[in-house]
């Protein structure tokens, strides 16, 4: 029989009350399964010996058997220290203590051997260890501290209370006592046969006392497998009950205004991304399940045509359909351009917002309302209660990353149950399909598990013909260059970008900042021959929308604001994107300014200026800018910079939980888990093959315990 790993942990031998409530508040322990799963952060390895005349460099953490062939005392600054000289056949070093001296002086012996470990010095022409580790090669060879071994996680109220490393250590040994190390397996035969996978068994004796590092890491890597895949199971298995349950319109057919608009007004050939994404969102769209997809692809990779032939579909099979933008300046700018398009087609088109009128307002929501109207487009006017639909088909969002998950779930909403089923509206309520943009691109692999129970497209090849914009790194002193260079580009016509950074914690300070500059720049472009307009935070929308508008016409050259102008705004004659105080910014909104440029006919270019002092994170920055304009190699490098507690998402999906695998480094796993995890399931969609029994148990029993699995949503 199997020790039930359920058992409370105050049950275990050498626990006891006391340590129990300490296991449970600091390290959240409560049963045999939580200590069993409390992995070690990292081990020591104790199964090298090292010789004197091998160490080599500070730090290092290692151990050495010698005898002590003497002690002193020195005195320094305040108080003195014990230097005892530490010899093997290859030299001789020194152990130092700083407290303690008496216990020292009387415990340990001079000319017997001792396995000493721990931390290395360099100090005064020779190495030293402070504070080691010592035992006699006795005690070293009957006790617990040979081979390699595990430090676990700890908080400083446990160790204060006494429960260090070496007991947590010994409690675990404990366990596997009574349990004699036979635990059951939580993966399939075929799985563990397949990928060569140790058992669970003998995966856990090695991740908590391995035999040595490779055993080691064949553990971490069946552990690591196994977290994961459940992980991606859940996903799936989220995604494949939202489709069947969640029912969405049936668009059945591709119709006129789609035909038409392909056949005669398309304005220029898609990609072939953008033809992928259009194919899975048809197939979306006709298939009776909602639509809930992430749209993923660069600045500039052409979302809003991929969103506009999306609304025809919805429109072709009778529906309505909203987008909706963060801002008023990019409401403004969608509704323009699909405007014209709309014109084409006779599609009606409106446009709702913070600043519109009240009289217009009300004709709005009466021809949404009635179904006149087939396309609106908006800010987050668009969510208020008074605007409803005759039959919302499909909600599109650009720029997610401004939107919370709260107002996505708004929008599903806005489409009322439909007229035949009135009585059982509840239950018969159909969600529009939804379209979620991003010009954010997050790591494919981080998005599987952050988005995993949404489907991705992404466009991941620009419209042909771009010139790829260059990117330098100047530093402060260079500037009279830079403004050369901003100067020969005004003559040939062009617009000029100048962003200053906006943190909140110091705004004061920039708009200091951004004042000083502005004063600067005026006085190097002077009026009459150069017009400048400035945009921040603190003007009034009116008075924004005004210089916006001065720049689009061309009035003004040069650009002068913080990071408002972030999101989405075109202006194809703008060609520098000039990026004050570059090290202040992270990595994808570096990506997002220099979005900004690059969209006309002409070489475009971004200059990222910094002072000289840089930290080395900062350095990496400018260093992946410079190198690449590819939005998905840029995420990849700012999520190993930053880890993914800051990416967008990440809180809620948990995968800042993980116990073992980390999301950044273990990409290759992450990959497997999801490949075999999908091939399960779709050999065994409900999981009652014989084989995929274990499966199916691990699974519910992770769901049941949520303070292990606490992960999984
Ligand atoms: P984003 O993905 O950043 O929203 P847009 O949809 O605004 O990009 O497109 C950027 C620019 O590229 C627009 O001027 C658009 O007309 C143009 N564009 C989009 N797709 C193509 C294409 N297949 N060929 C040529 N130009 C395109
Ligand atoms: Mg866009």
């Amino acid at each position: 029989m199997n020790v039930n790993l359920q058992t409370p942990i105050d049950y275990l031998k050498g626990v006891g009350p006391n340590r129990a409530d300490l296991l449970r508040k600091e390290l959240n322990i409560h049963t045999y399964q939580d200590l069993l799963n409390l992995f070690p952060n990292r081990y020591i390895d104790r199964t090298r010996y090292y010789k004197i005349n091998q160490i080599q460099q500070s730090n290092a953490e290692i151990q050495i058997i010698g005898v002590i062939k003497g002690f002193k005392e020195v005195a320094q600054k305040r108080g003195k220290r014990l230097v005892a000289t530490f010899k093997d056949d290859t030299g001789t070093m020194e152990l130092v203590w700083f407290r303690g001296h008496k216990w020292i002086r009387e415990n340990l012996k001079l000319n017997i051997p001792y396995v000493i470990f721990g931390k290395t010095n360099w100090f005064n022409g020779k190495f030293n260890m402070p504070h080691p580790d010592i035992e006699t090669t006795e005690e070293h060879k009957n006790g617990l501290s040979s081979g390699i071994q595990p430090i676990y996680p700890s908080t400083e109220k446990l160790s204060n209370k006494g429960i260090s490393n070496r007991v947590v250590s010994k409690v675990v040994q404990q366990l596997f006592l009574e349990s004699k190390g036979r635990f059951a397996e939580t993966l399939s035969t075929e799985l563990t046969t397949e990928l060569q996978l140790l058992n669970k068994s003998e995966a856990l004796l090695n991740i908590h006392f391995p035999k040595n590092q490779e055993l080691l890491a064949k553990a971490q890597y069946r552990l690591k497998f196994e977290e994961l895949f459940y992980i991606q199971l859940q996903l799936i298995i989220k995604n494949l009950i939202h489709k069947s349950k969640i029912k969405g319109f049936q668009f059945s057919k591709v119709g006129d205004y789609f035909n038409t608009f392909f056949k005669a007004h398309l304005p220029f050939e898609l990609t072939n991304a953008q033809k992928r994404v259009l194919k899975e969102i048809r197939s979306d769209l006709g298939s009776s399940a909602q639509m809930n997809r992430l749209l993923q692809g660069d600045v500039g990779s052409g979302k809003t045509i991929v969103a506009f032939m999306s609304m025809l579909m919805a429109l072709d099979n009778g529906f309505q359909a909203c987008l909706m933008a963060p801002t008023e300046i990019l409401s403004v700018q969608h509704y323009n351009g699909l405007l014209e398009w709309c014109n084409l087609l006779n599609v009606n088109i409106k446009i709702l917002t913070g600043s519109s009128r009240t009289s217009s307002r009300k004709v709005i929501h009466e021809l949404l309302e009635s179904g006149e109207l087939d396309i609106i487009v908006g800010t987050h006017a668009l969510l208020e209660d008074k605007v409803k639909f005759k039959n919302l088909g499909l909600a599109i969002i650009d720029e997610q990353h401004r939107f919370g998950v709260a107002q996505r779930s708004k929008l599903w909403h806005k489409s009322p149950p439909q007229p035949s089923l009135r009585e059982e509206a509840k239950a018969s309520f159909i969600p529009p399909h939804i379209l979620v943009m991003t010009a954010t691109p997050i790591p494919r692999t981080l998005a599987m598990s952050v988005y995993g129970d949404l489907d991705i497209s992404a466009i991941d090849e620009l419209p042909p013909g771009r010139k790829s914009i260059k990117t330098v790194h100047r530093y402060d002193k260079n500037r009279l260059n830079v403004f050369k260079f901003i100067r020969d580009e005004i003559t040939k016509g062009r617009q000029v970008y100048i962003v200053y950074p906006l943190i909140q914690e110091s705004e004061k300070m920039d708009y200091k900042d951004l004042m000083d500059g502005y004063e600067s720049i005026a006085r190097d472009f002077p009026l009459p021959d150069y017009q400048i307009s400035i945009v921040h935070g603190k003007m009034k929308p009116a008075d924004k929308d005004y210089e916006m508008q001065r720049f689009i016409k061309g009035e003004t050259q040069i650009m002068v604001a913080t990071t408002v102008i972030e999101v989405g705004v075109n202006v194809p004659n703008a060609s520098v994107m000039v990026i004050e105080s570059a090290e202040r910014f992270g990595l994808s909104q570096l990506h997002q300014l220099r979005g900004r440029v690059g969209r006309g006919a002409e070489q475009s270019y971004c200059i990222l200026m910094t002072s000289h002092k840089l930290s080395n994170d900062s350095k990496t920055r400018l260093e992946t800018m410079v190198r690449t304009n590819d939005g998905f190699e840029i995420a990849e490098v700012d999520l190993k910079l930053r880890g993914p507690g800051d990416i967008m998402g990440t809180q809620q999906s948990g995968v800042l939980n993980l116990r073992i695998a980390d999301i950044v480094k273990d990409k290759a796993i992450l990959q497997h888990a999801r490949y075999y995890a999908k091939k399960v399931l779709k050999n065994d969609p409900s999981l009652t093959k014989d084989k995929h029994k274990v499966i199916l148990d691990t699974y519910k029993a992770m769901s049941k315990f949520k303070n292990i699995w606490n992960y999984i949503s």
